[in-house]
């Protein structure tokens, strides 16, 4: 029996690298892992998988889905269902936005329960899976039995560390191109910020945070390029998305969005309990504030104590000036 892994992928690196598996998805994959035990552990990748990554964390078989344009939901769903319907005991993704919708619409299709952001599972055998899992964006841990012939579990995305597997697997890679019906093709994402190679706010490598001292809708025009000079994307705090300057779904923290990228440059954010719940998975942070006691400043790897409108400008233009001499 296989365990399936949704495995979502980052946006490349500002240097051009090709896009590599997701943090969160290698955390995923993590937990995945505990539960194949001794049997497979199957990676599904809509686009080009980076097959020795996922073989590092005992991957055994890669399914490298193509033919599907962008991020389809229910279309990802029911290559899921169709793949586990072959050998399937457990259907893992990572808790972004998109492993709970592909997993939602999966255990819509199938009529199978789905828990969503666990940070623990235990296969206990006859179809009952042990798990932990967080509620209330994660005040509350709740443990549960969830019974089962097919588990479908997504994984809080700051609660189990990536660990490679302590043996390398060898890893088959088997081409994908399922003919879908047009109906499960009916929403998709046809757009992607400029620059992030089709990541989103969860799975990005870079994330330029925006808050009040942003001051409008209007000036994020600077961090907008910044991000996309970065190849990463923008995220914003809760007062930004209450004014109506940015949409909900770039909302880090408590109530939006989890992020682990490896650089948040966290500009004008005073750096809230609720805000840092977001982004404390973050690698790197990086505060620019003109306040130097705002506890985003006092909590970042680095700070810069100064007014964004000038620092930012400032960092477009040396990275325009990196990126035209490189060519
Ligand atoms: C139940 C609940 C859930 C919540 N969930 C979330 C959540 O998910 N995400 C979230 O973000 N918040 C959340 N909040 C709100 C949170 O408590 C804060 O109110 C919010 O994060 C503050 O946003 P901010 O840092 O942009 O604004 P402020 O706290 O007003 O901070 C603005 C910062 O900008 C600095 N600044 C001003 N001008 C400049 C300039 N020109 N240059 C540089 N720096 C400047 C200031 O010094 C200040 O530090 C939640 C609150 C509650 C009660």
């Amino acid at each position: 029996m296989t365990v399936f892994c949704l495995v979502e992928l980052d946006g490349g690196t500002v240097d051009g690298d090709a896009a590599g598996v997701a943090d969160v998805s290698l955390r995923a994959i993590t937990l995945a892992r505990g539960l194949a035990a001794s049997g497979g552990l199957a990676a599904v990748v809509f686009g080009d998988p980076p097959v020795s990554d996922l073989a590092a964390y005992g991957v055994t078989d890669v399914y490298a889905v193509s033919g599907i344009d962008g991020y389809a939901p229910r279309a990802w769903a029911r290559v899921l269902q169709w793949l586990m319907s072959e050998a399937g005991h457990a259907v893992v993704a990572a808790g972004t936005e998109r492993g709970n919708e592909v997993l939602a619409h999966l255990g819509a299709i199938t009529g199978l329960p789905m828990a969503a952001n666990c940070t623990q599972a235990v296969d206990n055998g006859a179809g009952a899976y042990a798990i932990v899992r967080q509620r209330w964006a994660g005040l509350l841990l709740e443990e549960a039995v969830l019974e089962a012939p097919v588990a479908l579990l997504t994984v809080a995305t700051d609660a189990v560390a990536p660990v490679p597997a302590a043996v390398a697997a060898s890893a088959t890679v088997h081409h994908v191109a399922p003919s879908v019906d047009g109906g499960d093709l009916a929403v998709r994402a046809v757009e992607t910020p400029a620059g992030a190679g089709g990541a989103s706010l969860a799975t990005a490598r870079v994330v330029v945070g925006g808050g009040r001292g942003v001051g409008s809708a209007d000036g994020f025009a600077p961090l907008e390029e910044l991000a996309a000079l970065l190849g990463g994307v923008v995220g914003v705090s809760r007062v930004v998305t209450s004014e109506g300057w940015r949409p909900h779904t770039q909302q880090v923290g408590q109530t939006g969005t989890k992020i682990t990228p490896d650089l948040y440059l966290a500009c004008g954010i005073s750096g809230a309990i609720q805000h840092f719940a977001g982004c404390s998975g973050a690698k790197n942070i990086i505060a620019i504030n003109t306040d130097p006691a705002a506890p985003m400043m006092t909590r970042a790897d680095y700070a810069v104590i100064g007014n964004l409108h000038e620092v930012v400008p400032a960092l477009v233009i040396a990275l325009r000036e990196r990126a035209a001499a490189a060519g």
